[in-house]
């Protein structure tokens, strides 16, 4: 195994000074070799290898289609416009996520409707997105903070009773399972990405999954400039002739991206189970200090993109931040509530109609340690011991 490349996710620390990022994805021989046999093809983009991939990756998630495209913020932009999101329409996110789950709506000309989270998880409060719902709104997206799977069930018969749709912004929580149904399988259309800090990687790429044949085909048009045939479709017809029926974009993803992407999925179960063992790790390693990591719920199986602690009230997180880095070790802070973005503030005041007293205060007490499957135990006890200096805790008698 060769672990190597250290991560470049906007606000992680690599560098010479950090021995310990918050996140690296793990690349290996397999890799390289799947990789190189696209390369030998001479076939980069938009060939067999992208539906090999995206096969597999249905199979593992438990979707009957999962369509391949360029990114993350890609995915939860053609999930949003195959469920019919346009101007004028609302769409239902929870305060504590990534801007990309926001901007998605924007794109779209729809209103991003913040809500406040459980104060537990820190995901979308079912109530809170029930009471946020207008004759406008279109669909309700919610994110798996951290890697825990959110209440489907609740969310699930909220969407249903009200005809909207829902969406999973799946980016943390690939490997996750909630009542022993995979993540991808929860909801109407599921979305993930492959940045090198998630749980496989692709370099940049996403996906979107979801059983209903319809919405399929509209996320494979629209990840293709709007047109109904794409070439290699175009050779199975016979026929020179295509033409484009809606705006699409360009968010497909390449044939070599594809092959990284099969061989990361062959190691997804170890992955996750490594970050599980790693969680453990810090629980116990953690035990004691005053902070404690975020809930998680009964009956679901977190996938542990982020191990996030909340640091006690009064303790100054960006103190905190400061004294891991000169210790070497990366931490990062996910997230600033997206409706405290500058751009958020200043374009869409009223994004979040109610004000997220809950998620406000959140984002002054989360700081995410570094969780990769390349860690070992050892590296946990690190950031345990200099967490321990960093917060003014003397060291207990071992
Ligand atoms: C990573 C991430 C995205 C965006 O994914 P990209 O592949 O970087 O575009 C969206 N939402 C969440 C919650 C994420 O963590």
């Amino acid at each position: 195994m060769i672990a190597h490349a250290p991560s470049a996710a906007p606000g992680a620390l690599p560098g010479p000074t950090v021995r310990l990022p918050y996140a690296r994805p793990w690349l290996d021989a397999q890799d390289l070799s799947g990789m190189a046999a696209v390369l030998a093809s001479q076939w980069l983009t938009t060939g067999p290898v992208v539906e090999q991939f995206e096969s597999a990756f249905a199979r593992a998630v438990g979707a009957r289609f999962a369509v391949a495209v360029s990114s993350g913020t890609a995915a939860l932009h053609a999930a949003l416009a195959a469920a019919g999101v346009g101007p004028g329409h609302e769409v239902i996110l929870p305060a504590m996520t990534f801007v990309a789950t926001a901007n998605a709506a924007i794109y779209l000309g729809a209103l991003p409707v913040v809500v406040d989270v459980e104060a537990d998880t820190l995901q979308i409060d079912a109530h809170r997105a029930a009471a946020a719902i207008t004759p406008r709104t279109r669909a309700i997206v919610a994110v798996d903070y951290g890697g825990l799977p959110c209440d489907y069930r609740a969310l699930a018969a909220l969407a249903r009773r009200h005809g909207l749709t829902l969406v999973a912004d799946a980016c943390h929580s690939l490997g996750g399972s909630l009542a022993g149904r995979p993540v991808g399988s929860l909801a109407d259309l599921s979305a993930f990405s492959f940045h090198p800090v998630k749980h496989i990687t692709t370099g940049e790429g996403g996906m979107v999954t979801t059983d209903d044949p319809a919405l399929a085909e509209r996320l494979r048009r629209f990840r293709n400039h709007g047109i109904d045939l794409d070439h290699h479709q175009r050779a199975q017809a016979d026929t020179p002739d295509y033409e484009m029926v809606e705006l699409g974009y360009n968010y497909r993803l390449s044939d070599l991206a594809c092959a990284l992407g099969l061989s990361q999925l062959e190691k997804l179960a170890g992955f996750v189970a490594r970050r599980r063992e790693l969680a453990a790790e810090y629980d116990w390693a953690l035990a004691g200090l005053p902070l404690a990591p975020v809930a998680r719920r009964p009956g679901a199986e977190h996938a542990y993109h982020l191990y996030v602690v909340r640091l006690a009230a009064g303790v100054d997180r960006a103190q905190v931040w400061r004294a891991m880095k000169a210790e070497g070790i990366g931490t990062n802070v996910h997230y600033l509530p997206v409706h405290q973005h500058a751009f958020y503030r200043r374009r869409y005041p009223g994004a979040a109609r109610r004000g997220c007293p809950v998620a406000e205060r959140a984002y002054h007490e989360i700081l995410s340690l570094p969780m990769f499957p390349a860690m070992t135990r050892r590296d946990v006890q690190d950031v345990a011991a200099a967490l321990r200096k960093a917060l003014g805790v003397a060291r207990r008698a071992a």
